[in-house]
């Protein structure tokens, strides 16, 4: 479940429309799983309840959050209801923060600790990424700056460089390497800025929008991904398959990678896919 921004006018969803959204995809063969996001989740009071209408119709729960209001009661209340991985916002972790990232970790469940790298952090990856693993996070997701919804109105100040990104993904690798923490890109980084060969401890990701990955906004509409604001139509009045269906042409054309004159003969085009549709 995505929201928009601070600035988003939509009213949240009732929880019976989320029970027949996630009765509704939980009908499709596709999907195994759940991220409940926002904005901040745990701004609604009944977060364990949407957890709980997803463990009773067979879908995996995760919960992603800035851990702000994930005390240590909070942590046992959403794993009693069924989340089973904790995706906290590390970025700049506040006090809060730091100690929901050791409740989650005491929890049992798995949990990422995800960290976007901009042009105001990038020196800081290294010691953002050993607090993390000392905290007790089972992985890292380092996410590029992408230049869209908030981020876009300080692009600016937050795009980051090649060299500072190399720079950044440099030192993941070393805290990588000194605790065996499990790091990977989840926005990805396209091969021929960085890849595998100069950091092996780093696992590389391709983009899994409209296929693997979907984003539901907060009126229930299905999009691609969570910074595309096209919407393919609601789930409250289609199922997860016809909407798949019904909008055949512009998930191809969302996913369609546009190579550039440089990728013609490039080695790596093969598994490249071209990053992130927004970079
Ligand atoms: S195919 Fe293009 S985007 Fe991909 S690694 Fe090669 S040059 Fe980079
Ligand atoms: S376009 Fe792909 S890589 Fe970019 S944010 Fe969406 S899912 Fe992630």
């Amino acid at each position: 479940m995505w929201h928009k921004g601070s600035s988003c006018t939509s009213e949240s969803l009732s929880l019976d429309s989320i029970e027949l959204i996630l009765k509704n995809i939980s009908k499709a063969t596709r999907v195994e799983g759940v991220t409940i996001t926002g904005g901040e989740p745990l701004l609604r009071k009944d977060t364990s309840e949407i957890a709980n209408i997803c463990r009773k119709n067979g879908l995996k729960a995760a919960i992603a959050t800035n851990g702000t209001l994930l005390t240590k009661a909070m942590v046992n209340e959403l794993t009693a209801s069924g989340i089973q991985h904790f995706d906290i916002g590390f970025t700049d972790p506040s006090h809060e923060t730091r100690m929901a990232m050791t409740e989650a970790a005491r929890s049992g469940c798995t949990v990422t600790a995800s960290i976007c790298i901009h042009n105001n952090n990038f020196r800081r990856i290294g010691a953002l990424s050993e607090m993390a693993a000392a905290l007790g996070a089972d992985a890292i997701a380092l996410n590029r700056f992408v230049p869209t919804g908030m981020g876009a109105k300080n692009s600016s100040h937050l795009e980051i460089g090649i060299e500072d990104l190399l720079y950044a993904l440099e030192m993941a690798n070393q805290t990588a390497l000194k605790s065996g923490i499990y790091i990977y890109t989840g926005i990805p980084v396209e091969p021929c800025i960085a890849s595998n060969r100069e950091f092996p401890e780093i696992t590389f990701s391709t983009c899994q929008c409209g296929h693997s990955k979907w984003a539901i906004g907060p009126n229930g509409n299905l999009r691609t991904c969570e910074q595309n604001e096209k919407e393919l139509g609601s789930l409250l009045e289609y199922s997860f398959s016809e909407l798949l269906e019904r909008n055949t042409t512009e998930i191809s054309n969302f996913r369609r990678w546009r190579p550039s004159e440089n990728c013609m003969f490039c080695d790596w085009r093969k598994d490249c896919n071209g990053g992130c549709r927004f970079n």
